[in-house]
């Protein structure tokens, strides 16, 4: 029989275990428990194959910014679709689609970011970086400015090059990463590693580990710095106010080129179009995907100045991606900007969703198992310890917390996800105040059952 969401749920687990390779799972585990079936969602809510309608506290992978099921993304789809399916943007050829939303996030982008260059994810997008600072140095005339800093916990995407760049030690575990040139520093990130330092001094110290390793290594080996405005992944880690600004002047002071990357901050995650606006960052490049096309098409991007630009157009730069510009995925990601723009979503996150998000997340914090709860805009977590004072970590084995309690949620019907022992959040940008209220009361519960 065809395979539909009708045939039963455990038929269904028995042949995704089968035939389907999941990223980020260990695979064995899925013939045992079987994945979750996700059959259909809107707005905020998921439903699963056994009629379970579950809060989605994470906008999918922190990319459905204006939530599920928005028909006109599919009629522009579709519309799309019927006209010109595909067609490349290589070798001096282009289409309308490119052509507006490359304009429309040259609009929305700070200063003078006015081209984009563009890919099927963020990982694409991030090769698409390293490619691209190290060619603009080459350009001119200073080849020897190869290498990248990043730092440790990040998360740029899991290609053998963005992977690189992040800082996940488990990811630098598997098939040869890091390539060469690539130099990680500490993160910011004050509750797990601060000690007995104030935030500010902390924040200070952090940052200047930016500057000796440029002197470490000489600022001619250089080529720039790349950095998440808040690290997502690796736990919604809200760097303290002093860290930024004095990147800032590193980058500025050694002509150092910053890449902001934007994956999951951007198109209104922090209440601003970027997360650099939010958090005072001038970016070179920012790299863009997820809330770009709220995920309904994978889409990405590379959003450069106008100086790298003109440096990289004066010659040829031999790279690109089948997919650079899809036609399809353009057109839905312009689709979905009309709508963050035309609905105020990102008034509606200033105003009303993040106000009641921050007050029911803080609320959170009376619970013992609960440490600092955190939150700019949409996006924050919390750190469960054995004790606050001390912001102590369990005996258990680094994340069996946060597993307990992403489990608990996931059987309350919430997804959150945790990072170790934090738990993350990102919901859809278009959340209204009694979900808002009701995802308080399902993550409440989970907490309960986990002490
Ligand atoms: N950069 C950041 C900050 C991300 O959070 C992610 C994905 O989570 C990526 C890059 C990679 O994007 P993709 O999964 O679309 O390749």
């Amino acid at each position: 029989p065809a395979i539909t969401n009708h045939l039963p749920t455990a038929e269904l687990q028995a042949l995704d275990a089968a035939h389907h390779m999941h990223p980020f799972t260990t695979n064995k585990d899925l013939a045992d428990k079987g994945a979750r079936i996700i059959t259909r969602a809107k707005g905020v809510y998921l439903h699963d194959s056994e009629g379970n309608e579950i809060l989605d506290g994470m906008a999918g992978l922190w990319c459905v910014n204006i939530g599920y099921g928005r028909e006109e993304m599919a009629e522009v789809a579709a519309r799309q679709m019927r006209e010109l399916p595909f067609y490349n943007t290589f070798f001096m050829t282009t289409h309308v689609p490119a052509i507006a939303l490359a304009q429309k996030i040259a609009e929305l982008a700070p200063g003078d970011l006015n081209q984009v260059f563009f890919a099927g994810s963020g990982s694409e997008a991030n090769d698409t970086n390293i490619r691209m600072v190290r060619t603009y140095w080459a350009m001119k005339g200073k080849p020897t400015k190869s290498i990248i800093i990043s730092r440790k916990n990040a998360y740029h995407g899991s290609s053998v090059g963005s992977g690189s760049l992040g800082g996940m030690t488990p990811m630098h575990e598997q098939g040869g990463l890091p390539i060469p040139d690539i130099h990680h520093i500490n993160q910011p990130n004050w509750w797990a590693e601060g000690g007995g330092m104030d935030p500010d001094a902390f924040g200070l110290a952090r940052a200047q580990e930016l500057e000796q390793a440029i002197l470490e290594h000489g600022e001619d080996r250089i080529a720039a710095f790349i950095a998440e405005p808040i690290q997502g992944a690796g736990g919604v880690i809200i760097p303290p106010a002093t860290y930024w600004p004095e990147i800032q002047r590193i980058c500025d002071k050694y002509e150092i080129l910053l890449i902001a990357d934007e994956v999951i901050c951007g198109f209104g995650r922090t209440g601003n179009w970027f997360g650099s606006q939010t958090l005072g960052i001038k970016p070179h490049i920012m790299t863009i995907a997820k809330g770009l096309s709220s995920g309904y098409q994978p889409i990405g991007g590379s959003v450069v100045c106008d100086e790298v630009a003109e440096v990289i157009g004066s010659g040829e730069f031999n790279h690109g991606y089948t997919y650079s510009g899809h036609p399809v995925a353009s057109a839905v990601a312009l689709e979905n900007l009309r709508i963050l723009q035309e609905e105020h979503v990102l008034d509606h996150v200033r105003d009303v969703a993040g106000p009641a998000l921050h007050e029911m997340w803080h609320g959170l914090s009376d619970h013992p198992l609960v440490g600092e709860t955190t939150i700019v805009g949409m996006m924050g977590s919390l750190a469960l310890t054995p004790h606050k004072e001390s912001r102590a970590k369990f005996a258990m084995e680094a994340g069996t917390a946060g597993f307990m309690c992403r489990e608990r949620c996931f059987a309350n019907n919430l997804v959150m996800r945790h990072v170790y022992d934090r738990m993350v959040i990102s919901p859809p940008l278009i959340i209204n105040p009694d979900e808002i209220k009701e995802f308080g009361r399902r993550a409440r519960k989970a907490l309960d059952e986990c002490h």
